[in-house]
């Protein structure tokens, strides 16, 4: 396998995006952090450390399934599901959620603090702190609170503290903000436990590397199978750490496509969706330089998509990098096309997707028909469908 070009830089750039946008209290911590973590990275120790709790824990290696029924339904290409809804907890931040975990004990941080949108990033840290013994409080809009209730329970069962944010939008973009106020007072003691490949270095770096075993094992399972790569590689993209999990582990090999999966909402116009690479342009958010949905004069936009942890405003730095070298194409789904894909593989596959994954399943579904029975897709199953089940219910209704 060629390896992974070698980004970000010393300083956390992927090319001109990335970088460490914050306050001036939070940069020695980052440093810190960024320090410890690149001993981490090459300590054998933490590295099996790391692996054995994916296994034993979490359920690693997670399968890669041939959706058989489905492909032919289509009538194109092979495709096949990499199924990181099995995994504990229901999706695939519980990966990043260990990592980190492990980074904090190797900090002797005690306290852990994270933000969460949908709830599966605050469920993952909620697990990983009662599984670590660390204190362990979560930031979640109100709104979300209200739409993700099942998500507040269970936190709240393994022993977390549900903060309710009620500024702005009271939505993800408003509690990362908090948990970032929280952090800068209380960074002697706390680690903040950043959800997606996003924020400053050395988050979007550290997420990437902690769900790069997603694309290690499809590259490794697809060999098994087939004796040959995958033609093209899908993923939805939020902060976009389940799809650069999965790329990663590919990007050096050419004949391998991948597009991500943004969140079209109710179309491409403003404040009706969250597909950073249709409406976006370039600025610096929570952290990060990258592309974001913003107007003139550079207000953040609001967001809308039918599944909260794709609804925020920026994209992960590395993805930005990726598209401005034509390595990895973006398109976006609508909320109406989503839950048609959500509905269909409920129906001919018996999985209940989560409303994120189904995005990816829903640009699947466009693409797979025009391909060659012997083309081999791969698509992300970021998470299953438990947390999502009233809305779609309501929502297939309405149709
Ligand atoms: C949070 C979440 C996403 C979006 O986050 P990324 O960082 O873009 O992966 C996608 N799918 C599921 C199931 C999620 O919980």
């Amino acid at each position: 396998m060629s390896s992974p070009p070698s980004v970000p830089d010393a300083t956390g750039h992927f090319g001109k995006y990335g970088g460490m946008f914050v306050p001036e209290t939070l940069m020695a911590p980052l440093q810190e952090l960024a320090e410890e973590y690149e001993r981490a990275r090459v300590d054998e120790e933490f590295q099996s450390e790391f692996e054995s709790l994916l296994q034993d824990y979490c359920g690693r290696p997670t399968p890669l399934y041939h959706a058989r029924r489905w492909s032919e339904a289509m009538g194109g290409a092979k495709v096949y599901l990499k199924r990181e809804d099995l995994l504990h907890t229901g999706a695939h931040k519980i990966n990043n959620a260990i990592g980190q975990a492990l980074m904090a004990r190797r900090l002797g941080k005690k306290r852990i603090i994270a933000e969460t949108g949908a709830g599966q990033h605050g469920v993952a840290t909620a697990t990983v702190c009662a599984r670590f013994g660390l204190d362990c409080t979560v930031y979640m809009g109100q709104v979300d609170m209200e739409r993700q209730a099942p998500n507040v329970q269970r936190m709240e069962l393994l022993g977390a503290k549900v903060v309710p944010v009620t500024a702005g939008q009271a939505t993800l973009k408003e509690a990362v903000s908090e948990a970032m106020r929280d952090w800068t007072a209380t960074v002697e003691n706390t680690h903040y436990i950043l959800g997606s490949a996003l924020g400053s270095h050395p988050f979007p770096m550290m997420v990437r590397d902690f769900h790069r075993v997603i694309g290690q094992e499809a590259r490794e399972q697809i060999l098994s199978k087939e004796g040959r790569l995958p033609n093209l590689l899908v993923a939805c993209v939020g902060g976009g750490s389940n799809a650069i999990g999965l790329f990663h582990p590919f990007l050096g090999d050419e004949e391998v496509r991948m597009v991500g999966v943004e969140a079209g909402g109710e179309g491409i116009v403003p404040e009706k969706h969250a597909a950073r690479f249709q409406g976006g342009k370039l600025g610096i958010l929570q952290g990060t330089k990258t592309w974001l949905l913003a107007d003139q004069d550079g207000q953040i936009e609001l967001t809308h998509s039918v599944s909260a942890g794709l609804d925020y405003a920026a994209v992960g730095p590395e993805h930005a990098f990726l598209k401005e070298l034509g390595r990895v194409e973006y398109t976006y789904a609508t909320d109406f096309e989503a839950l048609s894909g959500f509905k269909e593989l409920c129906e001919i596959e018996g999985i209940i997707p989560a409303l994120e994954s189904a995005h990816a399943i829903a640009h699947v579904a466009k693409v797979a028909p025009q391909l060659r029975s012997d083309d081999l897709i791969i698509a992300n199953l970021s998470g299953r469908g438990d947390k999502d089940m009233e809305q779609a219910c309501r929502l297939l209704m309405e149709e």
